[in-house]
C-alpha cells in the first residue's frame, strides 16, 4: 500500500484538485491512502478569523465569508451539478458550526487553545470531504475516513503528541477491514482520549501521512507538494537551487529542522523506524523525479547536501565574570526555558565559559528574558552575572550533510564566503552530529547569505556578479553593448553570470531585481523613475545581493564622493572616473583601506590609458617586490590626437572640436587641453607606485593661453582657441623647425612629477605615437635601463568600455 499526501497548494482550487485526481488514478499499487491538507491558505484564514473574533473585532465575519466562498466555489467548479446540492448542504452545515464557534469566541472576547484546534480543524475536514466526494463522482473507488477516529493524541493543543500504541492499533484494525481501493483522510487533525479535536502542529499533514504509513507498514510515503522535491536550498529564495534526487533520513531531518519547510520535521521519525522510503513529488510536474529519502547514505563524495535557514530568531546571551564560579549555570538556564515550553534552536558556549548564548524563536524572546532574569536574580544583583542580553531580527543559516564531518575546511569556506559578502555572523554552532554547521546572522542578510553559500557549495562553477551601472553615455552604453554581446561567452567560458540589476543616467534610473534585459535597456531606462543618487545607493543596499559591483561611467565628483559609502557595504567599485583617485591623498588612501577592510575590490584600470593594462601591470610589479624609479609617459590620447593632426593646413580649434566630437576628449575639453587630465593620470601612477603625492605637487607647464584657462564653458573656450590660433601655429612651426613632433609628456622621478608639451625628435620612443595612442615607460629596479613599455590606443569610448569590462572580469576571478 502506498500513502500519498497532497499539500495546501496541491488542493488550493478545483483546477489543482483535478490534477490530484489524475495522479491518484494512476497509482500503480492496488490500494492507496490519500491524506490532504486544507485548501491552500485556509488554515491561515481560520486562525485570522479566530484572532479577530477573540479580539471582538467583527471583521471575523468577512474572513469567514472568504473561507466560505473558497469552498463553495471549489465545489461548484469541481462537482457535477447533480451532486452539488448534497455536498453544499453538508459543507454549509459545517460552516454553520464553525460560525457558532467563532461567535462564541467573539462574545466572550477570548479563545482557548482547545477552541483554536477545533476551529482550524475545519480546514482539513472540509477539504477532505469535498475531495472524497469529487473522487467518487470521478469514478474512483473511494471511502472517506475522519483521521480523528484513527490518530489518538494527548491534549497539547496546537501541537499534540501522538499515542502510537493506540493509533497503530486503530489504524491496523481499520485498514484490515477496509476493502475500498482509495481511502481519503484529512491531515493535521486528531483527537484526544476524551474525544476533543487536536492538531499536530503547522504543516502537520505530512506527519498524519507518516504516522499512518508507519502504522500499516506502507511500502512508500509520497509527499506531493508545489516543488519538485527537497532542494539544495529553498527554491523560492535561491533561483539556482535544484532538487536533491536522493538523501538520507538524517540529512532530510536536519534540513527540515533547519527550515526546509517542504517536509514537516517530525514526519521522518515514524517512517525511519520502519525504513519506509519517502518520496517528495511535484503535483504540478508529476514527471519530475523528485527526491527519494531512504536510510542509505547516498551522499557519495558530496559533503554539503543542502542549505536551509530559520527566520525570526532571537539570541539570548548570558555573561558575567561570576559564570565560572556558579555551578550549573547552563543547566538552570536551559531548565527555566524548557519548563516554559520554549525550545532552544541553537547553543554556543565560549570555551572560557564566560558566556553562553542560545537561539530561540523571536516570539518567545520576551518571556524568556523575564524568566532568565528572574532565575538569576541573585547573581545579577550581586554583579556576578549581567542581565540577559536579547538580540532580535536574526536568522539561522545551516549547512547540512552526512559527510561533512570527514571533510576539513568546510566552515572556513563557509565563513570566508559570508565574510566576503559582508554578512555579519553573530554566533556559530556545529551540531554534535557534525551533520550541520549553523550560523546566526541578521535576518536582512538571509537571502544574500543563502545565495552566497549556495554559489560557494553548489555552483562553484558559475559565479553571479550583480552590477549597478551609473552613467550610460558614450562609455556606459558601449559597455552595456559589449556585455550583452559577451554574456554567453562569459557564462560558458569564464563561468561568470554577469547581471545588470540597476542603471542610471542623470535623469532616470531603473532597477530589475532579476537582471535587466540588456538588448533593451534604453527603453527600460526611459520608463524608469527619476534619478536620485542617494536613492540609487539605498536600492543597491536594500537588494543586498552577493557580489554587487557599482560601476561608475561618469566623470562626476558627486558620484565619486559616494564610493566610501558603497565600499562600507562591501560593494565593489569599478570606475573610469578619475576624480576619486586623484583627489586628496587622504581620500585615495581611505578608499584603498576601505576596500581592504570590507573585502570589496576598488578597480580603476581605465583611469590611465583607457583599456591598456597599465595599472594592473604596475600593481603586479609592486606586489612582486619591484620598485618604480622613473615613469615617462604620453598619457593623453586626446592631446595626442590633437597634436598628431594639427598642422599648418588646419586650425587648432577645428582639431580640438573634432577630437571632442569623436569622443577623444572629456566632455569638457579644457580638462584635457589644460593638462589637468594628464596630471591626474601621472598622479595616480605615482600613487599606485607607492608614493604619497598630491595634484598641487605636480608641475604643469601649460601651453594654453591664460584667456583659455580662465573660461567657464565650452563655447567661450573654443572662442579663445580661435583667437589664439597664431600662438598655436607658432608652437607647431617651432617643433617642425627642429624636425620634432609635439607631445604632451608626463614624468615622474625621485618623487617629483611634471607634465608639459615637449619637442620629441625622430627616433625617440614617443615620436611615432599615432592617433590617440598612449605610451608608458616604467623604469624600475628590475627594468633599470630598458624600461617596460606599454603602448596602444589610450582613449575612446570602446576601449574604455572594454577596460571597465576587464575590471569586472578581474572581480569575477577574485
Ligand atoms: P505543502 O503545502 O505542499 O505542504 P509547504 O508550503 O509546506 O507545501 O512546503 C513546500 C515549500 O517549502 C516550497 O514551496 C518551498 O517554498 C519551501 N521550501 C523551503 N525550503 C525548501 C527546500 N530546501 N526544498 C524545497 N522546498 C523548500
Ligand atoms: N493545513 C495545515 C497548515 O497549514 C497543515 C498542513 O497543511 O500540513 O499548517
Ligand atoms: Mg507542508
Amino acid at each position: 500500500m502506498k500513502i500519498l499526501k497532497f499539500g495546501g497548494t496541491s488542493v488550493a482550487n478545483a483546477q489543482n484538485i483535478q490534477k490530484v485526481q489524475r495522479i491518484v488514478s494512476q497509482i500503480d499499487s492496488d490500494k492507496a491512502v490519500i491524506v490532504v491538507s486544507a485548501l491552500g491558505g485556509i488554515t491561515d484564514l481560520l486562525l485570522t478569523a479566530q484572532n479577530q473574533a477573540a479580539e471582538q473585532d467583527d471583521t471575523y465575519k468577512t474572513t469567514l465569508a472568504e473561507i466560505e466562498n473558497r469552498h463553495i466555489q471549489t465545489i461548484k467548479e469541481l462537482l457535477p451539478i447533480e451532486r452539488q446540492s448534497s455536498v453544499l448542504s453538508a459543507v454549509k452545515s459545517d460552516l454553520n458550526t464553525l460560525e457558532t464557534l467563532l461567535e462564541g469566541a467573539f462574545l466572550i472576547g477570548e479563545s482557548t487553545p482547545q477552541l483554536s484546534d477545533k476551529i482550524v480543524s475545519y480546514g482539513e475536514l472540509l477539504s477532505s470531504f469535498i475531495i472524497s466526494e469529487y473522487f467518487i463522482s470521478a469514478g474512483l473507488d473511494t471511502s472517506f475516513k475522519d483521521s480523528r477516529e484513527l490518530i489518538l493524541t494527548d491534549e497539547t493543543y496546537g501541537k499534540a503528541a501522538v499515542n502510537f500504541k493506540k493509533t497503530n492499533a486503530q489504524c491496523q484494525a481499520y485498514f484490515d477491514g477496509n476493502s475500498k481501493r482509495i481511502t481519503l483522510l484529512p491531515g493535521f487533525v486528531a483527537s484526544s482520549a476524551s474525544g476533543n479535536t487536536t492538531t499536530l502542529g503547522r504543516g502537520g499533514s505530512d506527519y498524519t501521512a507518516a504516522v499512518i504509513a508507519a502504522a500499516i507498514n506502507a511500502e512508500e510515503l509520497q509527499i506531493w507538494t508545489d516543488v519538485s522535491g527537497m532542494y539544495t536550498a529553498n527554491p523560492k529564495l535561491v533561483k539556482q537551487s535544484r532538487a536533491i534526487t536522493r538523501i538520507s533520513y538524517e540529512e532530510a531531518m536536519e534540513l527540515s529542522h533547519f527550515g526546509a519547510k517542504v517536509l514537516y520535521p517530525p514526519t521522518i521519525q515514524p517512517v525511519l523506524a520502519k525504513a519506509i522510503p519517502i518520496r517528495i513529488k511535484n503535483t504540478f510536474d508529476p514527471d519530475a523525479e523528485g527526491t527519494l529519502i531512504t536510510s542509505m547514505k547516498n551522499g557519495g563524495d558530496k559533503t554539503v547536501r543542502g542549505i536551509s535557514y530559520i527566520e525570526h530568531i532571537a539570541l539570548l546571551s548570558l555573561e558575567g565574570p561570576g559564570m565560572i564560579g556558579i555551578p550549573g549555570v547552563s543547566k538552570r538556564f536551559f531548565e527555566v526555558l524548557s519548563q516554559a515550553g520554549i525550545s532552544i534552536v541553537l547553543i554556543t558556549q565560549a570555551s572560557s565559559e564566560h558566556s553562553i548564548c542560545i537561539g530561540i524563536s523571536e516570539a518567545e524572546a520576551k518571556v524568556a528574558r523575564e524568566l532568565v532574569n528572574k532565575e538569576f536574580d541573585h547573581e545579577i544583583s550581586t554583579g556576578k552575572l549581567q542581565p540577559v542580553v536579547v538580540e532580535e531580527d536574526l536568522a539561522i543559516i545551516a549547512l547540512v550533510g552526512d559527510n561533512m564531518k570527514s571533510h576539513q575546511g568546510l566552515s572556513g569556506k563557509m565563513f570566508s564566503a559570508l565574510g566576503k559578502n559582508n554578512v555579519n555572523i553573530r554566533a556559530i554552532a556545529q551540531g554534535a552530529s557534525e551533520r550541520n554547521i549553523s550560523a546566526v546572522i541578521n535576518a536582512a542578510d538571509a537571502k544574500k547569505a543563502l545565495n552566497t553559500l549556495h554559489e560557494e557549495f553548489f555552483e562553484a562553477r558559475v559565479k553571479q556578479l550583480n552590477l549597478f551601472v551609473m552613467g550610460v553615455g558614450n562609455v556606459g552604453s558601449r559597455f552595456l553593448r559589449q556585455l550583452y554581446q559577451q554574456r554567453s561567452f562569459l557564462k560558458e567560458n569564464l563561468k561568470l553570470n554577469v547581471r545588470v540589476i540597476g542603471i542610471s543616467n542623470s535623469r532616470k534610473m531603473y532597477f530589475d531585481p532579476e537582471g535587466i534585459e540588456l538588448g533593451n535597456w534604453e527603453e527600460a531606462l526611459s520608463k524608469g523613475e527619476k534619478a536620485d543618487k542617494e536613492l540609487f545607493f539605498d536600492r543597491v543596499r536594500e537588494l543586498n545581493y552577493r557580489n554587487s559591483i557599482f560601476v561608475d561611467n561618469t566623470a562626476s565628483e558627486e558620484v565619486s564622493d559616494a564610493y566610501a559609502t558603497y565600499l562600507r557595504e562591501s560593494i565593489a567599485i569599478v570606475t573610469c572616473n578619475k576624480i576619486a583617485c586623484s583627489s586628496d591623498y587622504s581620500n585615495y588612501k581611505e578608499l584603498k583601506a576601505l576596500s581592504r577592510t570590507y573585502n570589496a575590490p576598488f578597480l580603476f584600470e581605465t583611469n590611465v590609458g583607457a583599456g591598456l593594462p597599465i595599472i594592473d601591470t604596475l600593481k603586479n610589479l609592486v606586489a612582486s617586490g619591484d620598485k618604480v624609479l622613473k615613469i615617462q609617459a604620453v598619457l593623453s590620447g586626446s592631446l595626442n590626437f590633437v597634436f598628431n593632426n594639427f598642422n599648418a593646413d588646419n586650425t587648432f580649434k577645428d582639431i580640438v572640436k573634432q577630437a571632442q566630437e569623436e569622443g577623444y576628449t572629456e566632455p569638457d575639453p579644457k580638462i584635457d587641453l589644460s593638462g589637468i587630465d594628464v596630471m591626474r593620470k601621472i598622479l595616480i601612477l605615482a600613487r599606485e607606485s607607492g608614493y604619497e603625492l598630491n595634484l598641487e605637487d605636480i608641475e604643469n607647464q601649460s601651453f594654453l593661453p591664460d584667456a583659455s584657462l580662465k573660461t567657464t564653458n565650452n563655447e567661450e573656450f573654443f572662442k579663445t582657441l580661435e583667437e589664439s590660433e597664431e600662438e598655436f601655429q607658432a608652437l607647431y612651426k617651432e617643433a617642425a623647425k627642429h624636425q620634432s613632433r609635439l607631445k604632451y609628456v608626463a614624468r615622474f622621478e625621485n618623487g617629483e612629477a611634471s607634465v608639459g608639451l615637449q619637442h620629441i625628435p625622430e627616433g625617440h620612443d614617443f615620436y611615432n605615437l599615432e592617433g590617440s595612442d598612449n605610451i608608458v615607460l616604467f623604469y624600475t629596479e628590475r627594468y633599470p635601463d630598458q624600461p617596460m613599455i606599454i603602448k596602444g590606443a589610450g582613449a575612446g569610448a570602446d576601449v574604455t568600455a572594454s577596460g571597465i569590462f576587464a575590471d569586472i572580469i578581474r572581480i569575477g576571478n577574485f
